[in-house]
């Protein structure tokens, strides 16, 4: 048996909010590879780290590629040094490239790390501790904060993924408006959600597939299948040049970065997690827009948002009220406020209570209190105060899952459509 070596290629932290994308620089090394006969082993791959990562530049992503560790390796870690050396964004502060070369099999304890690198906050020194425990070449460029995300990228198992197709714009177009037929987006949408899927928030009449930042990339299609990517770039249609295209696999809209807490207590501040609570009172509007109400278990509670961003879905959740069950999902942040990204109805409180009526006909008013309830009309009285439970209509549904808006989600959540 042929026992195949692959060298494994983590790449970070080489774009700015002024340009560039991590995956722009990776789509320009495999072509640089595909000149020199270096073919890769698998698709690049695009992973998502911790959201609330501190000095991200937008979704938190690292690329990684593959390919066979044979005689080609040395020149392709010339191009990718190369390459990173010439494209990053080196002038801003908060740009600092992490390379990662790796030989050999991805071991449990760098799969641990990756999951790591999802939940937690990890240090450069620490990254780069581990990096060479395990036997990585690591470099670093300026501060190298890269490394973090770089060996999280090579090591984090996808036993659920999704794709995302990228196309890139020619460099004389960046920064100016995409040149995006919108009409031929709804109908790539109309022909292959739900394979593809957040392409069009509509409602907000969003284009979600077009960045809105001057990076390279020119539109991003989501999917489950290479398939529906390769129907969904034949019928988009734009009027500027693509001077280039990637297909990635990649960890969003997987839920990957939610991890199940057994009771609210269990849940730490910039965490992201899936609790079951009871909803303590009304939703609240307060100034901004953003709505806020408490969920609480037999540990303790915990103040839920869902923020102005989040548009119509703060409508959904003012249908929530007080002794519903519902399973959230979502991240804790700066201000310990439980950000939701989607909740389930477990169980919802349908039943109010209203005072008895009267054999006259008319509703008896409380006599006071503990001392039941008298009739306005015909004067009778009677000792029991308790109220009488009548069944309400509700506008939410047993078991049902309520989401953010495509405009508000976060790359790692999971859509309803892809349950
Ligand atoms: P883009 O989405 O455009 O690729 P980005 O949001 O991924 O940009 P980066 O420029 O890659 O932003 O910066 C994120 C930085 O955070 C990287 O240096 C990465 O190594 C680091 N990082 C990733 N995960 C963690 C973590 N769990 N703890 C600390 N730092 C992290």
């Amino acid at each position: 048996m042929i026992i195949i070596k692959y060298l494994h290629i983590g790449i970070d932290d080489t774009d700015s909010p002024e340009g560039m994308c991590t995956t722009y620089l990776a789509s320009q090394i495999i072509s640089e590879f595909k000149d020199n006969g270096i073919e890769l082993a698998d698709y690049p791959r695009l992973i998502r780290l911790n959201p609330f990562a501190r000095f991200k530049t937008r979704g938190n992503g690292g690329v990684s590629l593959k390919i066979c560790n044979d005689d080609k390796a040395g020149l392709a870690r010339e191009i990718v040094l190369s390459y990173v050396e010439k494209l990053s964004m080196f002038d801003c502060d908060n740009t600092n490239p992490g390379v990662i070369f790796y030989e050999g099999e991805i071991t449990n304890e760098m799969r641990e790390y990756a999951f790591r690198a999802i939940y937690e906050f990890i240090s450069i020194d620490d990254a780069e501790e581990f990096g060479k425990a395990v036997g990585c070449e690591i470099h670093k460029f300026k501060k190298g904060r890269g490394i973090i995300g770089a060996i999280a990228a090579i090591s984090l198992p996808l036993d659920d993924f999704t794709y995302e197709l990228l196309t890139y714009r020619a460099s004389e177009n960046y920064g100016t408006k995409r040149q995006i037929d919108y009409e031929s987006v709804y109908l790539m949408d109309n022909e292959t959600f739900p394979d593809t899927f957040e392409n069009i928030d509509y409602s907000e009449d969003y284009i979600a597939i077009e960045p809105k930042t001057p990076c390279p990339v020119l539109y991003g299609i989501r999917s489950n299948t290479v398939r529906a990517l390769e129907t969904a770039r034949n019928l988009v249609k734009v009027n500027e040049p693509i001077v280039d295209e990637c297909i990635f696999k990649t960890n969003q809209h997987t839920d990957m970065h939610i991890q199940k807490a057994e009771s609210i207590s269990d849940m730490k501040q910039f965490g992201c997690y899936e609790v079951i609570g009871e909803v303590k009172n009304k939703p609240k509007v307060i100034d901004g827009g953003h709505m806020f109400f408490f969920i609480f278990d037999e540990t303790g509670s915990i103040e839920c948002g869902a923020y102005e961003p989040t548009k119509n879905f703060r409508k959904t959740v003012s249908y929530l009220k007080p002794g519903d069950i519902i399973r959230v999902f979502g991240g804790i942040g700066e201000h310990n406020t439980f950000n939701i990204e989607k909740f389930q109805v477990i169980e919802l409180n349908d039943v109010e209570y209203q005072n008895p009526i009267c054999e006259c006909g008319k509703r008896m008013t409380s006599a006071g209190k503990n001392k039941g309830f008298k009739c306005k009309k015909c004067g009778k009285r009677i000792s029991s105060s308790d109220k009488i439970p009548f069944k309400i209509s509700r506008k939410l549904e047993n078991s049902q899952f309520y989401e953010t808006p495509v405009s508000a989600r976060r790359h790692l959540s999971k859509p309803i459509c892809r349950y």
